[in-house]
């Protein structure tokens, strides 16, 4: 999957989760952003040979049947959490829903546990065990704990695709 051209990451994650900063870490080039027209943001960014599309999910479930028909051939799904938001447990609840999607069927997932910088933020082990990351068992995943805003976490060496790091 490394020898192609384009992988296709899609970054999930409910409004202020940190995506945007996220992926100004990850990303070495401009974000460009489209709106298409059923009312919901899609940035994208090509970065070491992958595109990474960003959806945001919050408070949008009207139009998710519109987005779904966009995660079709996703290699990576990245979801970040706000660890530190009182509100994550309806974070755990998107996520689960997610991936229940057909489309993302054994996609492989990547979760950001993100602003540990913060005081307030609750351990990566913590979090995974809300979302009950251990009884996934159709696809890989893995918990990274981060600061989107200091970089910590969401290490990146130009030479390889960021996600192989973390
Ligand atoms: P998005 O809505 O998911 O795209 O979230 P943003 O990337 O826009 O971030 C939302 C807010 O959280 C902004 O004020 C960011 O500066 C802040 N933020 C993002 N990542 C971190 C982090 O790791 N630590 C802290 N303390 N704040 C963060």
């Amino acid at each position: 999957v490394w020898g192609r051209q384009e992988l296709r990451i899609v970054l999930l994650g409910l409004d202020n989760a940190g995506k945007t900063t996220l992926l100004k870490c990850l990303a070495s080039e401009e974000v460009s952003t489209i709106t298409p027209t059923q009312g919901f943001n899609i940035k994208s960014v090509h970065s070491h040979g992958f595109k990474l599309n960003i959806w945001d999910i919050g408070g949008q479930r009207a139009v998710r049947p519109y987005w779904r028909k966009y995660l079709g051939s996703t290699d990576l799904l990245i979801y970040v959490i706000d660890s530190a938001d009182q509100k994550r447990v309806l974070s755990w609840q998107e996520l689960a829903e997610l991936t229940e999607e057909e489309s993302l069927m054994g996609v492989p997932l990547l979760v950001f546990a993100n602003k540990q910088d913060l005081v307030t933020a609750a351990p990566a082990a913590e979090i995974a065990e809300g979302l009950s990351l251990h009884t996934y068992r159709d696809r890989e995943w893995q918990i990274q704990a981060c600061s989107a805003l200091s970089g910590e976490g969401v290490q990146v060496r130009s030479e390889r695709p960021p996600v192989l790091q973390v």
